[in-house]
Order: C-alpha cells, then sequence, then structure tokens
C-alpha cells in the first residue's frame, strides 16, 4: 500500500511529493491533464521565497514597482528594491513535477480521480487513467486538486466560500515600464477586484478578476488600451479567496486552492500552497511516527499554516471585502491621500507580494486620513 496519495501536479501537489519522497515516503501524484502545468491558468507572479523553495527555470522577466491606475484617469507608481519574478508557469509547474520525480515520486499524467472514501485501514481513490478505471489504496490522500477538488467534494463535503472569476489574455502589445506591472481598479476595471496588465517577456498578461459579475466585460474596457488583433492566446480561472473551515480528517489533508490557502487581496495562491504543503509534509510524518492517522492528530496540519499564514490571510480577507464594494469617488478619494510622497515611502517600505495586508495596515495607522476618507466618501 502506498504511504501518500497525491491527488493534483499542481505547484502545491508536487512540492508535497517532493517533500515527502525525500523523507523517504511511498508516494503517488494523480494528474488529471496529459501534460503537468497545461492549461496555463496564472498570470507567474511570485516572490523569491517561492523561488528558494523550487528549483526553476521559469524565470521570464522581473519587476520591481507597480502603476496603480484609479478610475479619476490618474495613476501613483510604487516601488521596492526587492524584485517580483514574473515566470512561465507552464515551465514552472513541469520543474516543479521534475522535482517530485527525482526526490522518488511516482507520477501518472492523464489519470482523473473520480472518488476518494476512507477506511479504517486506508483510503481509496478512484481514477481514471488514460480512460480505463483503477482503484487505489494509501495510508494517507491529499487533496492538491485545486479550485473543484474532488478530494475535498467527497471527503470534507464542502465548497470554497467566497470565488473570483478571472479573464486573462497573452498578448503581444508591449508595455512601456517593462520593469512594473499596472493595476487597474475602479468600477469599470473590475467588480470587487483588479484588473492587470503584467509585463511578461516578449509578451503582457492581460487580465481582470471579478468577484460579482463575469470578468470578462471588465476585460474588454481593459484591452481597449492595448488592442484585440495583439491577442495570441486565451486562458482564465477562479481563484478560491476564503479558506475552509477545516483543512485535515481522518487520513486526509487538502493544501493549496483545495483548501482555498489563497491571499484574498491579490488572488496569489503559489506560494501560500507550497507552505501547506510543508505543513502538511511534516503533519503526514508525525502521523507515522506516532502510527495515527486520525483527524484529532492530522489536526496539527492546520494549527501549523494558520500559525504561518493565518493572520496574513485574515487581514487580507478583510481589506478584501471592506475594498470589495467601494464606489469611484471612493477610490479617487484614497487616490488624493497615497499619491503624496509620504504615503508612497510607506507603501515602498512595507510591501511585500506575500504580506499584502502590511502596506495596507501600515498606512491606515500612518495615514489616519486614509481611515477618514473610507468611512466619509460616498
Ligand atoms: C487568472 C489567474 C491568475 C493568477 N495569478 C497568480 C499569480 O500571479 N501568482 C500567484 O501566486 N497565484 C496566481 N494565481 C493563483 C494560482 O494559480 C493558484 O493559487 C495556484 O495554482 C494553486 O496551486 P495548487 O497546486 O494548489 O492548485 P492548481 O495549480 O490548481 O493545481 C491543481 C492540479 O490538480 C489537477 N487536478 C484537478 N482535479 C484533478 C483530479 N480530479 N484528478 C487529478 N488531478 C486533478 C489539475 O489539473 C492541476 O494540475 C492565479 C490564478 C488565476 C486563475
Amino acid at each position: 500500500m502506498l504511504d501518500a496519495l497525491i491527488v493534483g501536479a499542481g505547484p502545491s501537489g508536487s512540492y508535497l511529493g517532493h517533500l515527502l519522497s525525500e523523507k523517504g515516503f511511498n508516494v503517488k501524484i494523480l494528474e488529471e491533464h496529459r501534460e503537468v502545468g497545461r492549461p496555463v491558468e496564472c498570470t507567474g507572479l511570485v516572490s523569491e521565497r517561492v523561488f528558494k523553495m523550487a528549483h526553476s527555470r521559469s524565470k521570464v522577466n522581473s519587476v520591481s514597482g507597480a502603476n496603480v491606475f484609479f478610475p479619476n484617469g490618474k495613476s501613483i507608481h510604487i516601488a521596492k528594491g526587492e524584485k517580483t519574478i514574473v515566470m512561465d508557469r507552464d515551465q514552472f509547474d513541469k520543474d516543479v513535477a521534475a522535482m517530485a520525480i527525482s526526490s522518488g515520486s511516482d507520477f501518472s499524467i492523464h489519470s482523473k480521480a473520480i472518488a476518494a472514501k476512507v477506511g479504517e485501514d486506508a483510503a481509496t481513490v478512484t481514477y481514471r487513467e488514460d480512460g480505463e478505471k483503477k482503484e487505489i489504496k494509501a495510508s494517507m490522500v491529499i487533496g492538491a486538486d485545486g479550485i473543484n477538488s474532488v478530494v475535498r467534494k467527497d471527503l470534507f463535503s464542502t465548497r470554497p466560500g467566497r470565488i473570483i472569476s478571472c479573464y486573462q489574455v497573452d498578448s503581444a502589445a508591449e508595455l512601456e515600464d517593462q520593469d512594473s506591472v499596472n493595476v487597474y481598479v475602479g468600477s469599470d476595471s473590475s467588480s470587487g477586484f483588479f484588473g492587470w496588465a503584467t509585463p511578461s517577456g516578449k509578451l503582457t498578461r492581460i487580465g481582470v478578476g471579478s468577484y460579482h459579475s463575469p470578468a470578462y466585460r471588465y476585460f474588454l474596457k481593459i484591452n481597449e488600451r492595448f488592442g484585440k488583433d495583439k491577442i495570441v492566446g486565451i486562458n482564465g480561472g477562479s481563484i478560491p479567496v476564503k479558506y475552509l473551515k477545516r483543512t485535515y480528517g481522518d487520513r486526509a489533508l487538502l493544501v493549496g486552492d483545495a483548501a482555498g490557502i489563497v491571499k484574498p487581496l491579490s488572488g496569489g495562491g503559489i506560494y501560500t500552497g507550497m507552505v501547506s504543503s510543508v505543513h502538511a509534509a511534516k503533519a503526514i510524518e508525525s502521523a507515522f511516527d506516532a502510527e495515527n492517522f486520525s483527524a484529532k492528530h492530522l489536526s496539527a496540519y492546520q494549527k501549523a499554516w494558520k500559525h504561518e499564514l493565518g493572520r496574513e490571510l485574515w487581514f487580507d480577507g478583510m481589506i478584501h471585502r471592506l475594498f470589495g464594494g467601494i464606489s469611484d469617488r471612493k477610490f479617487n478619494a484614497l487616490y488624493d491621500v497615497l499619491a503624496t510622497p509620504e504615503s508612497i515611502d510607506i507603501i515602498n517600505g512595507t510591501g511585500d507580494i506575500d504580506y499584502p495586508s502590511r502596506v495596507v495596515i501600515s498606512l491606515f495607522l500612518k495615514r489616519p486620513r486614509l481611515v477618514s476618507r473610507m468611512l466619509f466618501t460616498r
């Protein structure tokens, strides 16, 4: 019998496979698609921290700043010393999968999990490999199967609480400023989230996330700047921005998007997913040491990832909801406070892509006018 069966070969699943195989566990990873990394549903912006965890040759650019465009047509430029990496997400997923395989994980592509159950002695997953129905048993099953997780549906009977739907294209339109991401806020650009244009080597990734209504209509507006005839690829996807109340069960854990362990403010989930995998690997090792695969014993997993990320995700979620419904007038009033050297200094000093709430909290504390604008502008 396998020690651990991981469903899903995204960054969270493959990284967990790598960590467990390195510790000597007998691991298998199922991936539903014929090719790891495809289809791409990501902008590929990550911090250096991610590249410290994964050895990858997928970097295509790096940026040190952002131009934030407000409804009044004006923008502010923010920048920090540390670079944010823009990567080729397809290549990144393949590189992390290669890490898992070279550490000893067994890999099955074109293998779609269709059902999961947990018994006294084992977890059982039914899957289709190249169309053929198969069953496999393992001491532990881990759902790393993203937003529509089968493991979550069958073993946790729950769904992500809040979902951002996205529409994104690869465009041949070149951004003048190759060192900054463009961010678009306001009612023309999104409903409850934001739009973006990211310089990604020869291409620009232009996209929109939206909470309340379809992202496509906002995308059309943003893309007027760049041109329909420059689009060379369309992708999209959805982002779960509220983590589950329980991410562990008897013989089962959920990591990454399957558990909703994603930053609600930015929608970034690669770093947080991989961090959840670090804690999952430790919890699984402890379960084997204690020969105890009960939910009670595995609850240490949730305590550990929450200890590292919970505060950030909680603040992020709160700020995401606070900014989600604000009017254009309010955004423009915020612009007036933010477009000052003092505010820009605060943003540049505290900005961190993995901990985005820090900059908002610093601004609220050091620029009280921001609070009054939030409260008193309609
Ligand atoms: C448009 C868009 C832009 C984004 N941009 C960024 C960004 O710039 N930076 C960032 O950090 N995050 C970004 N994200 C979020 C990021 O893509 C996810 O948080 C991240 O992919 C989560 O990794 P994961 O391994 O948990 O899940 P996933 O990457 O979703 O991987 C799940 C894997 O499981 C497989 N799978 C699913 N179901 C089954 C099944 N039944 N059987 C077998 N295999 C299965 C899937 O094929 C997939 O390979 C973006 C998301 C979107 C939609």
